[in-house]
């Protein structure tokens, strides 16, 4: 019997997971197929139930179920308990236990162009669920600073104080990051700016940017915002959001399988997928 795997999410049309594991599953010889189900709020708890009783090996959630789902599960691991949200559910004999592959898919995918963390000052952009995965990551990693900027600061704030990890941290305006932008090593923007139909904004202005600097925006379409297109321009080095969602399913299907999967195969599915954009 092929063994079932699954994503939830509302939208759900656009994911490219069914078809970046299902390559997997072909890849390895595995009797195995990755669904996609759009799934209302209001249904979730049945979503997840039948998931269960259908003996579903394991399944991802995406936007906006990720946090909403945790009451469902038998279990959460701790580091996507702090956070509050859950992207991949393993179930084990009818047990369904959540993480958060999120935050150390990003720091997989930097570690090719960043060999230490704990050396840098960091500015994420952004506060939302994304940034809040990747600054619980970071944060654990001990770098000498790592602040926030987002147009909401009070949401900066609480991510700060939610953090379990110690960490030298401030919260920023927009406006009050702009002109520190000389004094860090590493971005991380995380918000939508540079989505479609945002593509020519910028979160911040990066006239000061070191050159010796890495920037990385967690969009990956367009594979290169604008605000990525402005830091290679002056010169840093950077990085689209492609890494961090694939080594995020890298992650879940070793959780479901045990096995690690090949990232260059996953990438250039994804690649594909975009139309090679
Ligand atoms: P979210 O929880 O809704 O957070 C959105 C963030 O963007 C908040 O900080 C919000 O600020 C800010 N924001 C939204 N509109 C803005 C605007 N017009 N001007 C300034 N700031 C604005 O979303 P999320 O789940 O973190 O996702 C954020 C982005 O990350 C999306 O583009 C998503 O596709 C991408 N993402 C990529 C990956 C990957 O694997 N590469 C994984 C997850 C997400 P306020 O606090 O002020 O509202």
């Amino acid at each position: 019997m092929k063994k079932l795997f699954a994503v939830l999410g509302n939208p759900i049309g656009h994911s490219m997971s069914p078809a970046m594991h299902n390559d997997l599953f072909s890849l390895y010889n595995m009797n195995a197929i990755y669904l996609p189900f759009q799934v209302k709020e209001e249904d979730l708890k049945d979503a997840v139930n039948g998931l269960r009783a259908m003996g579903a090996v394991g399944f991802n959630v995406t936007i906006p179920h990720k946090s909403k789902i945790i009451p469902f599960l038998d279990e959460v691991d701790e580091l996507a308990a702090s956070i509050g949200a859950v992207n991949t559910v393993v179930n084990i004999d009818g047990k369904l236990t959540g993480y958060n592959t999120d935050g150390l898919g990003f720091l997989k995918g930097i570690k090719a162009i960043v060999r230490e963390i704990k050396d840098k000052r960091i500015l994420v952009i952004g506060a939302g669920g994304a940034a809040r995965a990747i600054y619980f990551t970071l944060a654990k990693e001990n770098p000498i600073q790592i602040d926030i900027a987002n147009r909401t600061v009070e949401n900066a704030n609480r991510l700060i104080e939610d953090c379990p990890f110690s960490a030298s941290s401030k919260a920023l305006t927009m406006e009050e990051a702009g002109p520190l932008v000389g004094e860090y090593d590493m971005f991380i923007q995380t918000t939508m700016i540079g989505m479609s139909p945002k593509i020519t904004e910028n979160p911040l202005d990066l006239q000061n940017l070191n050159e010796q600097s890495v920037v990385c925006d967690i969009i990956y379409n367009p594979l290169e915002t604008s605000f990525l297109h402005k830091a290679s321009e002056r010169g840093a080095t950077v990085q689209n959001g492609i890494d961090m969602f694939v080594y995020q399913g890298a992650l879940a299907f070793e959780k479901w399988t045990g096995i690690f999967p090949d990232i260059q195969r996953m990438k250039e599915n994804v690649l594909g997928q975009l139309g090679g954009k």
